[in-house]
């Protein structure tokens, strides 16, 4: 087989492979392409971007899981900005969700994201498939970077409303958005120099707090797990399948808490088939390619 180009196109960031003759050659990683979270003159920035510094030559096939992919409308629109710089080749732009499912080495099974945003996805042997959440940031994705994020803000101005002094998630979180009280969080989140990303990487404020022993931010990723979990078991009961439930992306692949909390529910509700992802989700389109979907 020629060459084939791997995007996985998340919230926050743009992972591009190159692969020839099924061995990756060169490997970039650019700003985020996915027109739910950034303009569309963006997104075709860091395409550029990623397609200028992947490498030339003919390629055969650019193969691209993406954020935000919800109908046959968005996959052309993305597609539209891919093909310009690889004349010739085949673009197949799919939901993000599925290269995750590859990666994982899973026929059939659940796969659930727990990124900067969130989304579980399945398919059975009988060729059904079967989705949960995954609705963008004003919508739902509970569970990931940007819902944690979101629930640190939420908690410190709870806090400073029954007149409690800033615990430990909130001195965290005041040091890294660089202000020096609660009450600026409020006009700082709806300001336009921040955004989805920008709230999505506080999540690891609550993750260290987590570690660090502070109560509410356990909660926090404690719920977090049992909403992915909850995802996960309805995507299961949809497709009538018992596993593999495969976790994967930023927050699900690194954060020990998280796992054993997804865990834990899903065992409650009988399901033990349960693998954390140990590569990156690009490296799912070698076997989505070789089996022509
Ligand atoms: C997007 C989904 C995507 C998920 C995980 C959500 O914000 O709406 O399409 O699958 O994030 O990346």
């Amino acid at each position: 087989r020629g060459t084939v180009i791997g995007l996985d196109i998340g919230g926050t960031k743009t992972r591009g492979v190159r692969f020839e003759d099924g061995q990756p050659v060169a490997d970039e990683i650019v700003g985020s392409s996915n027109v739910q979270n950034v303009t569309r003159d963006e997104a075709a920035a860091h395409l550029a971007e990623l397609f200028a510094r992947i490498g030339q030559g003919p390629v055969a096939h650019v193969y691209a899981g993406a954020g935000g992919i919800d109908t046959e409308e968005d996959a052309a629109a993305l597609a539209a900005l891919i093909s310009p710089h690889v004349p010739g080749a085949t673009v197949t732009v799919v939901h993000d969700s599925r290269l995750l499912l590859a990666a994982g080495g899973a026929d059939s099974g659940v796969a659930v994201i727990a990124g900067t945003g969130s989304a579980a996805w399945g398919r059975n042997g009988r060729g059904e498939e079967a989705r949960a959440g995954g609705w963008g940031y004003l919508l739902g994705d509970e569970g990931s970077g940007y819902w944690l994020g979101r629930e640190a803000v939420r908690h410190s101005l709870r806090r400073m409303n029954q007149g409690q002094e800033p615990d430990e998630l909130t001195r965290a979180l005041l040091v890294s958005c660089a202000i020096d009280d609660p009450n600026k969080l409020i006009a700082l989140f709806h300001s336009p120099s921040t955004g989805r990303r920008y709230w999505a990487q506080q999540a690891r404020l609550v993750v260290e707090a987590a570690d660090a022993g502070h109560r509410v931010s356990q909660e926090l990723v404690d719920q977090a797990g049992k909403d992915l979990a909850d995802m996960a078991a309805q995507v299961l009961r949809q497709l009538r399948l018992e596993g593999p439930v495969i976790l994967g992306s930023g927050l699900g692949m690194n954060v020990v808490r998280l796992q054993d909390s997804f865990r834990s529910h899903l065992a409650a509700a009988g399901v033990t088939d349960v693998r954390v992802l140990d590569r990156e989700p690009v490296f799912g389109v070698l076997q989505l390619v070789g089996e022509g979907r």
